[in-house]
């Protein structure tokens, strides 16, 4: 009987890719995929470390994991991703009954390191952050009854945000050929996939590195020439980045998808300054100005850290006068969370967890308005909406994703699922909308 394994994820999109990955490569090899941790053979947990809430959280499961293993001793038990590359050999040291520590560039030989351990039954661990950055065009229908799929083009950043830990656990930025980008993506392609979304931590610099090789937009262009790729959408975008060039294929691409994930962090300059973001308020406004100038019906989403350290009460307003200014169709809001290494740990001015969460609500309230009044405007036009499945709700109901990315729940038939339907919203809500089939 073949051997099963499980992977827990945390934390954000480039997370659950690297699980589809993994996942892939042990499909591969001949493993099957388990429901449930009580069942599988190989325990990984894929951890996120950018925030402490995540990382606790993936900790706390870890340590459950010890009840597990002295009831089932040959269970191999692995810690991959950010914390495993954050912490390295203390976790060996803390949980003992761990088998494997795989930072997040080594996953790729997951399944060497796996057949290590059965045959000498040893501790492996794997913390390289120079291992090569690859894909994994073979989908062994792993991809059935999925209509869209992510696609990881590079790994790393180089910016060093001073409250971001991710260059010191996913190492500097490396771009993936786009050879092998352009090749994943017709076998996509081959397997219904309808919708790809360039994934990495800043897309914009993409092989910005090695300037005789394709740019950003240079790669967009040859991916949206590619026949029978529907939509192609990208994140995530650093605003110091977004040239012209870019913001330009928004308007040329039949293929690119009007919405834009470009987090904002702060709307006030002297804290952007601290946090070493490489941009101000007005040039953030003005790429906003130039992005809905290029594609009125452009969605645009951001993220918001409240309570940096020196965040006085007047940076605060001006992070929501940008967010009245702007009007994001959503922004993904956080609290600052300290992490070890980061440079913000040096500075002073820290805010108290009460002021912060006071500050959260309020930011989040008024984005709340915010949103559901932008949903609101889409009431009585007709959107073009890749059917994706049956929605949660049941009762006959469908859920598909606008061309802006809005979750679109309406009645219809399963055999519409991975079709591109005219859908008319009846009505704009918090988080969705709801609409009717209008043209198939
Ligand atoms: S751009 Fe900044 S926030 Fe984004 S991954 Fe890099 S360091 Fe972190």
């Amino acid at each position: 009987m073949a051997q099963l394994f499980h992977i827990k994820t945390f934390g954000c999109q480039m997370n659950k890719h690297d699980s589809d990955s993994i996942s892939k490569i042990l499909l591969d090899k001949g493993y099957s995929q388990a429901d449930s941790i009580e069942d599988a053979h190989i325990i990984l947990i894929n951890t996120c470390a950018v925030r402490e809430k995540a990382e606790e959280k993936a900790l706390t499961l870890i340590g459950r994991l010890a009840r597990l293993k002295m009831k089932r001793p040959d269970m191999i038990a692995g810690v991959i991703g950010c914390v495993a590359q954050e912490k390295g050999m203390n976790l060996f040291r803390r949980f003992p009954y761990l088998d494997l520590v795989l930072g997040p560039r080594s996953i790729y030989h997951v399944d060497e390191f796996i057949s290590q351990i059965k045959k000498r039954r040893e501790r492996v661990s794997s913390l390289d952050l120079a291992c090569e950055l690859t894909c994994f065009p073979n989908y062994n229908g792993y991809l059935k009854g999925r209509v869209k799929s992510f696609l990881k083009i590079m790994e790393g950043c180089d910016n060093f945000c001073s409250y971001c830990i991710v260059p010191f656990v996913r190492g500097r930025e490396t771009s993936l050929p786009a050879k092998e980008i352009i090749h994943e993506t017709k076998c996509l392609i081959s397997q219904e996939i309808k919708e790809i979304t360039l994934i990495g931590q800043n897309v914009n610099s993409y092989n910005v590195k090695n300037q005789a090789l394709p740019t950003f937009p240079g790669l967009l262009k040859e991916l949206d020439s590619i026949t029978g790729l529907e939509r192609l959408r990208f994140t995530t975008s650093h605003p110091k980045d977004l040239s012209d060039e870019l913001i330009g294929s928004f308007g040329e691409l039949n293929s690119l998808c009007p919405h834009i994930h470009l987090p904002v962090q702060s709307g006030s300059d002297n804290i952007l300054k601290l946090m070493n973001r490489g941009y101000t308020r007005d040039k953030y406004i003005g790429l906003i100005e130039r992005l809905r100038k290029t594609r009125p019906d452009m969605t645009i989403t951001s993220d918001m850290i409240v309570g940096f350290p020196g965040e006085r009460e007047k940076d605060f307003e001006d992070s929501l006068r940008l967010m009245d200014e702007i009007e994001f169709d959503n922004l993904f809001s956080f609290m600052y969370s300290e992490r070890p290494g980061i440079k913000a740990l040096q500075l002073p001015g820290k805010i108290g967890k009460k002021e912060k969460q006071t500050r959260l609500s309020i930011l989040q309230e008024r984005q709340r308005g915010i949103t559901l009044s932008k949903n609101k405007l889409l009431e009585g036009t007709i959107q073009e909406t890749l059917v994706e499945g049956p929605a949660k709700r049941g009762d006959d109901q469908l859920t598909g994703r606008t061309l802006g990315n809005k979750v679109v729940n309406f009645p219809g038939r399963s055999n519409l699922k991975g079709q591109v339907v005219g859908i008319k919203i009846v009505k704009g809500l918090q988080n969705s909308l709801l609409g009717e089939l209008v043209d198939r």
